[in-house]
């Protein structure tokens, strides 16, 4: 199969990725942070993941990995386009409930609630769900040793350098509302984790 089919996927899910943030970028700026656990690290994990992001564009753009491509097949694109659209759908559920609670790296804002409700009533990190269901989209779609695994490698990284973190920074802010919070729910998969 042509790979400008899966350049034109990719490309696709990336607008829409960048569609459901924008707004919610915007209205959280409007919000006084007032405590940041934005460490060195949290700093180092932030560019690996803007690298991981921005790979299959330069793939789509550019001849730079095309020592790292193999043949498209029916089955993997298909599949991932499914991954993509599930994960674009929770990406979206999660922005919208969040609302401006959301930042792209751990701080606490202004007027900071917890949400517990809509999509975080049954697991506490649905937005990473939405990120790991993306990465996957992308091994699936792009036929690209290089391009292909970028988004879940780095992903991986900023997951599992951050959740507990994260997870410390909430009991930090929320104390027991938090604690009963996590009792009654999971990370990334209702019900299993
Ligand atoms: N881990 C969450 C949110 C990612 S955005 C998810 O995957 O859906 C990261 C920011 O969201 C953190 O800095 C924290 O301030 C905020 N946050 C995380 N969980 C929250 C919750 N349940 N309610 C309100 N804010 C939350």
């Amino acid at each position: 199969m042509n790979p400008w089919i899966a350049k034109a996927v990719v490309l696709a899910a990336t607008v829409v990725m960048i569609a459901i943030r924008a707004p919610h970028a915007r209205d959280s700026r409007r919000l006084k942070v007032v405590r940041s656990h934005k460490t060195t690290l949290e700093v180092v994990v932030l560019v690996l993941a803007w690298a991981g992001f921005f790979i299959p564009l330069v793939w789509i753009a550019s001849p730079a990995f095309s020592f790292a491509e193999y043949p498209l097949r029916p089955g993997p694109l298909v599949s991932g386009i499914v991954f993509f659209v599930i994960g674009l759908w929770l990406f979206y559920r999660s922005h919208a409930d969040l609302g401006a609670n959301w930042s792209v790296t751990l701080e606490v804002r202004e007027r900071h609630r917890l949400i517990t409700q809509g999509i975080y009533r049954r697991i506490r990190h649905p937005m990473y769900s939405a990120l790991l269901l993306y990465g996957v989209a992308h091994v699936l779609v792009v036929p690209n040793w290089v391009a292909g695994p970028s988004n879940l490698v780095t992903f991986a990284v900023l997951f599992a350098l951050r959740v507990r973190a994260e997870e410390r920074m909430m009991l930090e802010q929320f104390g027991d509302e938090y604690t009963v919070y996590m009792a009654r729910t999971k990370r990334l998969v209702p019900g299993i984790w």
